[in-house]
């Protein structure tokens, strides 16, 4: 009686799909011992996260709820930001088995570069958004810096989508301050996943984004079409309480977002304009939908509001501030 409760809170709340299915442990369990994957559609398990998390502990329904009705009632107002500017330190953590997952710094800073375009809106391929979604490319204002690099050989061929790589108890490496920093780890996941993200309200200890390393940074070791950095953008969407586009799952299930138009399905590859769903074009362009790199390229203004709510007074990660 308690799970099915909590089935349909998560349900009112989150998502259409997962209730009726236990955890696939299987899968999961299959995912840790896999070498690397050429992924040629992207694959993102921040969403399935989310409602393992949910299922698992009920009092983080009760924190989404606060969370969604701090960003319902978000005003500019409230940021305590000076300039407007949100400053968010990272620290990446490399964990490799081979040479070439030993990313260079240069490929570090080369994704920590891309986040400051991506979340300023001033990424060169902006241009690029039609005119139907032009007012509405938002320039999020958030500055990343790195502060951080960790690395740490391993034996293990991937780490699965079960946070081990986390914990340096199961191999993996503690979070370094998850209240002040932004915690990347940057290792192989296994099963053609680029990349993963904890959404805001969750355990401290797990908080941050997984990204594996052919898909992190723009130079060195990246595998086209996911090669921009794009996969950490859309990650640290998540991180900011951002849902992919189309609210996985039918027309009726939204983002939270009033601004990117409803959809009922993720786009692939680089689709051409205009895709209609659900009786309007799809807002493919945006860093939440599953295109490649070179065709996602805006947030939107909701967006936007959405990942700063996060920060005004009593917010989820008002800490950074
Ligand atoms: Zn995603």
């Amino acid at each position: 009686m308690k799970k099915l409760s909590m089935c349909i809170l998560a349900l009112g709340l989150i998502f259409a799909s997962s209730c009726e299915n236990e955890e696939n442990s299987t899968e999961l369990q299959n995912l840790e011992n896999q070498e690397e994957i050429t992924a040629t559609q992207r694959k993102c398990y921040s969403a399935e996260m989310l409602e393992k998390q949910l299922s698992e502990n009920p009092e983080m329904a009760k924190k989404l709820v606060e969370i969604e009705e701090k960003s319902r009632n978000f005003s500019e107002n409230d940021l305590k930001a000076p300039n407007g500017t949100i400053g968010i330190p990272v620290i990446v953590h490399v964990i490799y088995r081979t040479n070439r997952q030993n990313i260079s710094n240069a490929q570090i800073q080369s994704q920590i570069d891309v986040l400051n375009k991506d979340f300023t809106a001033t990424n060169s391929d902006v241009s690029q958004v039609p005119n139907e979604f032009a007012g509405r490319v938002a320039n999020a204002n958030f500055r990343f810096t790195l502060q951080q690099v960790t690395r740490k050989q391993s034996s293990r061929r991937s780490w699965g989508t079960r946070n081990r790589m986390k914990f340096a108890s199961r191999g993996g490496v503690d979070a370094i301050d998850p209240s002040r920093n932004l915690n990347i780890w940057v290792c192989n996941i296994g099963g053609g996943i680029l990349g993963y993200a904890q959404f805001p309200g969750g355990n401290p200890a797990t908080d941050g984004v997984v990204v594996s390393p052919q898909y992190f940074g723009d130079r060195g070791f990246v595998s086209a079409p996911f090669d921009e950095g794009r996969t950490a953008t859309h990650e640290v969407g998540h991180w900011l309480n951002l849902r992919h586009i189309w609210g996985d799952g039918n027309c009726s299930r939204d983002d939270f977002v009033s601004d990117t138009p409803v959809s009922s399905a993720p786009n692939y590859g680089c689709p051409r304009y205009p895709t209609v769903r659900c009786g309007s074009n799809d807002m493919t362009m945006n860093y939440m939908d599953y295109v490649d790199d070179r065709c996602m390229y805006m947030f939107s203004n909701g967006q936007k509001n959405r990942m700063r709510a996060l920060f005004s007074s009593g917010g989820a990660r008002e800490s950074f501030l």
